[in-house]
């Protein structure tokens, strides 16, 4: 095994992260070997408020920036991030386990936000709109809206601060990113990334305001700080619903702008005319895909009775044969859990599944004698005869929960039947099935594909998902309106001033 710190060290130095952020003593673990790879400096309760006061004085300058100049700056953020792609790529996979291919997709997922987020800053337009009375005019204008708290989750380290900065940026709002307590030498990366483009956009003519980003790295309280300050009117917080939950009726409590982004309990429909091969392998990757660990993961599966055994005889062969080890070698497609406390979970829920009659192949601990302090599990895939228990709930690891339906609408009743509404997918080549799973009497969530599995996103249509996912949408389509305030104007270029709904009002 390679010396994951040296290479740490190196990458970020490569980056220019600078030394001393490094001389801290919060420790970060690689989920590859399970040792301890850093110590970063953690920010006090007192360097938060800083760096809001900070965010907040760069705000009252860059909303006078005009927008395209804006995505000027997010133009060089996406140039830096392609030249830096390798080097932050490989630094996801160490800090998060990922797959050589999914470390660097997830850059890509970021250079490709920075690409939209340009094309955007010439679009931040509103309508005109017909007016009732002689010689006027209606219309909406859209500002910046101040601070914008970001708090990301440890799944996708990069990606979702990228989501949300580059349109907070162009939108006219500055940044202040508490990055999981699992995942900063990524975030530190972004920082230093940034502020190469930053070096950038002043070269060529125009400063960029200090504090326009702010990074935090620090726990729960450092984000609870952003949560409850007076000057960030929006938080855009990732992660799971229990964190959601809280940090949503905070902002609630002060009228704040919420986006939230939690967890899903995503199922996929396979009907009698789906193409099985092409099902096979959506259902695989979705299902074991970053060792279970998106948001997206595909969780529960309902297959039609007239094809079960046969196709699931084939889902379970692929679980046995998958290879689960180090993602940094090419040949893995099943990395590790993030943590001991993730396998603990995973077996939890395994062990509920198995109470309840479920019959599990696969979800033992692997690797163990090579990686003692590392958590590898194979997937799991656990034929339930039903929804109960741990089929509920989110459990943040490969477990997918198979289960048997006879009437489409049942099992899209079924596929309804969670608290979570994040992603959903059906496989057919029936058009009235899809069709029918698509309608407003079909999937309830946020996403609902169709012959594609649940995760996998791109960055051009809105993202996020229905009840405790938590409602919010970042990423791409009308996202954008979320980071901004919405103001009415009324004109009147007459010399008259008659009211609307021809009240009158006459002083004399
Ligand atoms: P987590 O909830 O443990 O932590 C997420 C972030 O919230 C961290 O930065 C953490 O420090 C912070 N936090 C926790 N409690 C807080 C509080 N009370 N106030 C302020 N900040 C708080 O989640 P995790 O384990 O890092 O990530 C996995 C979860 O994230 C899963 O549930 C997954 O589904 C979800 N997720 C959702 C999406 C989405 O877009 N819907 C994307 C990625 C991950």
């Amino acid at each position: 095994m390679p010396d994951l710190s040296a290479e740490t060290r190196s990458l970020l130095a490569s980056l220019d992260v600078p030394a001393d952020a490094l001389a801290g003593d919060m420790p970060v673990r690689s989920p590859v070997d399970g040792r301890e790879i850093a110590r970063v400096v953690a920010a006090t309760p007192q360097g938060a408020h800083e760096g809001i006061a900070a965010a907040r004085a760069a705000f009252l300058a860059w909303r006078l920036v005009p927008a395209p100049r804006r995505g000027e700056l997010v133009r060089l953020l996406g140039e830096e991030l392609r030249a830096g792609k390798q080097a932050l790529g490989r630094l996801v996979s160490i800090e998060v386990g990922k797959s050589p291919s999914e470390g660097l997709g997830e850059v890509q997922e970021m250079i490709d936000i920075c690409d939209f987020a340009v094309g955007l800053s010439r679009q931040l337009h509103g309508l005109t709109i017909m007016t009732e009375r002689p010689e006027h005019r209606m219309m909406e204008t859209w500002h910046p809206l101040g601070v914008t708290g970001v708090i990301s989750a440890f799944n996708f380290p990069v990606a979702v601060w990228s989501w949300n900065a580059a349109l907070a940026l162009v939108c006219g709002n500055s940044v202040v990113w508490k990055p999981s307590e699992k995942t900063p030498l990524t975030a530190l990366a972004c920082a230093a990334i940034f502020r190469r483009a930053a070096a950038r956009f002043a070269a060529s003519g125009s400063a960029v305001p200090d504090g326009l980003l702010v990074l935090l790295n620090g726990g729960r309280e450092i984000g609870e700080i952003l949560v409850d300050h007076p000057d960030v009117p929006l938080v855009s917080a990732t992660g799971s619903t229990a964190m959601g939950r809280a940090v949503g009726q905070r902002l609630a409590a002060r009228f704040a702008r919420a986006i939230l982004e939690l967890g899903g309990n995503n199922a996929a429909i396979v009907t009698p005319s789906a193409d099985l091969e092409l099902t096979l392998r959506g259902v695989a990757f979705a299902a074991m895909g970053t060792a279970g660990q998106r948001c997206t993961t595909l969780r529960r599966l309902f297959v039609h009775d007239g094809i079960y055994d046969g196709f699931v005889a084939r889902l379970k062969s692929a679980y046995e044969s998958v290879t689960v080890g180090s993602p940094l070698d090419e040949g893995n497609l099943v990395g590790p859990l993030i943590d001991a406390a993730a396998m603990e979970r995973m077996q939890q829920a395994l062990d509920a599944a198995r109470a309840l009659g479920g019959v599990v192949t696969g979800g033992n601990r692997e690797k163990a004698g090579e990686f003692p302090d590392a958590f590898y599990a194979r997937p799991a895939l656990v034929e339930m005869a039903g929804q109960a228990g741990p089929v509920l709930d989110e459990t943040f690891a490969p477990i997918l929960y198979v289960m048997k339906y006879t009437d489409l609408d049942q099992a899209i009743a079924a596929q309804n039947a969670v608290p979570q509404g994040l992603s959903s997918a059906v496989f057919t080549t029936d058009l009235r099935q899809a069709e029918r799973f698509l309608s407003a009497a079909g999937s309830d969530c946020g996403i609902a594909n169709v012959n594609i599995g649940t995760s996998g996103a791109e960055i051009g249509g809105a993202f996020g998902g229905e009840k405790e996912t938590g409602g919010g949408r970042e990423s791409g389509s009308d996202a954008w309106k979320g980071y901004m305030r919405r103001a009415t104007n009324t004109i009147n270029y007459g010399s008259t001033l008659p009211l609307a709904q021809g009240v009158s009002f006459d002083i004399g």
